[in-house]
């Protein structure tokens, strides 16, 4: 019964590292499969080449005899390395990229063939959209959807296929994947922030919102892997009780990465090096078997890329290797989960990064400026922050006594946190000269120019700043960075707007200079924000209370978070800045909804079949050794018998119990899924299947886990945490 297990831990327990070979240096073959500058220039006309760096700097369409010309060289570049087929590369909101082969090759009578790829088919595919989610967006009149061309993210080569990056949109424009909007929201964020920083340098054209992500996992042997229907159906454990031994040690945090993962995270890397993915950093996690991934930070549409790039490609890498890529934030109980954290800064064309102080006092007067900003900007949209990095998994994060909670909050420091006090002391209306001197020498001059080894780092923040950047921590492993990275930019190109807004008002109206206007805008802002900033335990009890107390949201669930997507404040801030319209955002809210309530649905059938199908089975058959046992000791010691049976006959009757729990507990549940089924509007239904089917996950665990506890080891079917965690 329990062959699979042992079978898979033989198989786990022979495997050697797989042998890397690297002979070239790595920058060497950095970006060798991507269509990049250098090979654009070398393989496109000029004309061609230009209308690409137009498209990319100043978001200038191209035109489409441009686009046969650069589909011509891409073809010629494309089958030199190699590649017979072509995709549009794209990410529909089922969280997976997505992609259809077409050959180059065609045929043009007389039994001959050629090679052909023209601008048409560079800039427009036609999938056969109707099986992506569209929240309805797509009726059947209208079931087209297409894909086009993101100019601004390379062209790569992965396998033997040209990958070209694209949005996905209905046959109206709406938008049905994550690209979309997230351009939307790159773009107003430029423009914002570009006439921000004009106050402080006008020679700046562009500003580019940054994003460095790092992504944690885990790895764990395809073998063991498949001796759990939950972890290859669920990505996670449902049942399973706790090691003897977990992370209490912290001796894999840090620790020295086991040679298996190692020849993975080389091969891994190779692969990322031709793909142009910058990855830097790699290290063992906290958890047994969890490990993270790090890149060098990249503009933010092409960050989102190769994060949705790499996630493909680390589960076909792990195939190689015998492994399976757990991204799910909670895999196993008890030990700690996977996060996402997106570092995020705005970088202009002349080389300043916007949220780095700087050596003089006007540089820091642009620092602070947006710093101020995008604090004011999460203090006012916390909520909605908050709802785009919900989805089912991460709930088992967020808030759950464990990783960031399911509050937003900033954590800046002692040191900015003084120069803001100071700030906030600031004259209302026009400063003094010797204020302003002041300010300057003592507020202002006192940032010193590299925060980055000075801030103190709170690891429970869920929205730190770090020195030179923000770190979004709460967003999930499994999460595309495409949402928190839209609704960030989103809220900070509103709230750069609003300022601008502000500041002009005080300049034209009340006669003041600038920095004067600036100050005193700023000062507002620093109080009406402080409420967001938190500098203690954001894991502690006291920070959910006070939290209350701030008016701050805590939303635990996915339901419940999802609400703030749909706000009219919500409507109004993605309308305004066109970053997408109604439709669009209740499209997207439904589809959520939907996928909240199948991911439930899912696990608590997956739940239901193992404790049927392999618990309480194998329950009763150690109950019947027990039971023969006692009958043996019984026809040796007569009447007398109950002395030395006393211990089975416990046992034999808890497991009775515990058997009584599972066996109940999944048919309440089923019920409660019957109940929720028949519910019509999604949000109901994702309530219910939050709020009545979720909960007798517990109890039916619990009592699994008992028995797991009780049952002989060499009967249970399931492969244990202990097994899953240790065996390499
Ligand atoms: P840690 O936060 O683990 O101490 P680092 O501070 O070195 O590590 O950086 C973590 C991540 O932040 C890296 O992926 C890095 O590329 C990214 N990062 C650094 N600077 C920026 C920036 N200006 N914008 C966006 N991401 C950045
Ligand atoms: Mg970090």
């Amino acid at each position: 019964m329990a062959t699979i297990r042992f079978q898979a831990l033989r198989e786990t327990l022979n495997r050697k590292p797989v042998e890397i070979h690297e002979d070239e240096r790595r920058s060497e073959t950095f970006g060798r499969n991507v269509f990049n500058t250098s090979v654009m220039r070398q393989f496109l006309t000029k004309e061609a080449y230009q209308s690409v760096v137009d498209a990319n700097i100043s978001g200038k369409k191209i035109d489409r005899t441009i686009a046969d010309h650069i589909s011509t060289g891409m073809k010629e570049w494309a089958i030199a390395k190699g590649a017979t087929h072509y995709t549009h590369w794209f990410q529909p909101l089922t969280g997976s990229t997505a992609e259809k082969h077409d050959a180059f090759f065609e045929t043009i009578g007389d039994g001959l063939a050629i090679e052909k790829f023209g601008g048409g088919a560079l800039v427009q595919q036609e999938p056969d959209a109707s099986s992506f989610p569209n929240g309805g967006i797509r009726n059947t009149f209208e079931a087209r959807g297409y894909t086009a061309w993101d100019p601004t993210s390379p062209a790569f080569i992965y396998g033997t296929t040209l990958c070209i990056p694209s949005v996905f949109v209905s046959y109206k424009g709406d938008a049905l994947d994550y690209k979309t909007p997230l351009l939307r929201a790159l773009q107003s964020v430029d423009h914002a922030a570009t006439a921000v920083a004009k106050y402080f340098d006008k020679n700046v054209t562009k500003v580019q919102a940054t994003l460095g992500w790092e992504q944690e996992y885990f790895l764990i042997d395809s073998a063991l892997a498949a001796s759990r229907p939950d972890i290859q159906l669920a990505g996670r454990t449902l049942l399973g009780h706790s090691p003897a031994k977990g992370q209490q040690l912290d001796d894999h945090y840090f620790g020295s990465i086991p040679s298996r993962v190692l020849s993975y995270m080389r091969d891994l890397e190779k692969e990322c090096m031709l793909l142009g993915v910058p990855v830097k950093t790699r290290h063992n996690e906290v958890a047994p078997n969890q490990f993270e991934l790090a890149p060098i930070f990249e503009e933010a549409n092409l960050a989102v890329d190769h994060n949705s790039l790499l996630m493909d490609v680390m589960n076909r890498v792990a195939e190689r290797h015998n492994f399976v890529v757990l991204f799910h934030e909670k895999p196993f109980a008890g030990i700690n989960g996977s996060g996402k954290h997106n570092n995020w800064s705005l970088s202009t064309d002349t080389g300043t990064n916007l949220l780095s102080p700087g050596s003089t006092p006007m540089k820091n007067l642009q620092f602070l400026t947006f710093f101020i900003n995008t604090i004011k900007a999460v203090h006012d949209n916390e909520e909605l922050l908050r709802a785009t990095i919900a989805s089912a998994s991460n709930d088992h994060r967020l808030g759950a006594n464990e990783a960031p909670p399911a509050i937003i909050s900033t954590f800046i420091g002692s040191q900015l946190t003084e120069v803001l006090d100071e700030l906030e002391k600031v004259t209302d209306g026009k400063l003094s000269p010797q204020e302003k001197t002041d300010i300057k020498l003592n507020v202002v001059g006192k940032i010193p120019e590299i925060l980055l080894d000075n801030t103190d780092r709170n690891r429970t923040s869920s929205f730190a700043f770090t020195g030179n950047k923000f770190e979004f921590r709460a967003v999930g492993s499994t999460a595309n960075c495409a949402q928190p990275m839209t609704v960030l930019n989103a809220i900070v190109a509103k709230q750069l707007i609003d300022f601008k807004k502000e500041v002009d008002e005080l300049i034209k109206n009340d006669k003041m200079k600038k920095d004067d206007a600036i100050f005193n805008v700023l000062r507002e802002y620093i109080k009406k924000s402080r409420d967001i900033r938190f500098e203690g335990d954001g894991y502690g009890e006291a920070w959910e209370k006070e939290a209350e107390k701030r008016g701050l949201s805590n939303n635990k669930t996915t339901p419940q978070a999802l609400k703030a997507k749909i706000s009219d404040k919500t409507i109004s801030l993605f309308e305004e800045l066109a970053v997408m319209n109604r439709v669009e955002i209740e499209a997207r809210h439904e589809i959520e909804l939907e996928e909240y309530a199948m991911h439930i649905q899912i696990e608590s059938r997956i739940l239901g079949d193992i404790a049927r199908n392999h618990v309480i089975p194998t329950a009763i058959r150690y109950q019947n050794i027990l039971i023969k046992n006692v009958r043996g000791l019984k026809d040796i010691y007569g009447d007398n018998f109950k002395t030395y049976s006393k211990e089975q006959l416990q046992i034999i009757e808890d497991i009775s119990l515990h058997i009584e729990k599972i066996n109940s507990g999944i048919t309440d549940m089923i019920e409660a899924r019957k109940v929720a089924n028949k519910l019509e509007d999604a949000e109901k239904r994702a309530f219910a299947y939050c709020d009545d089917v979720k909960p007798y996950f517990d109890t039916i665990r619990y009592h699994c886990d008992k028995l797991e506890l009780l049952i002989d080891d060499e009967i249970w079917p399931l492969t244990k945490y202990r097994e899953l965690l240790f065996t390499r």
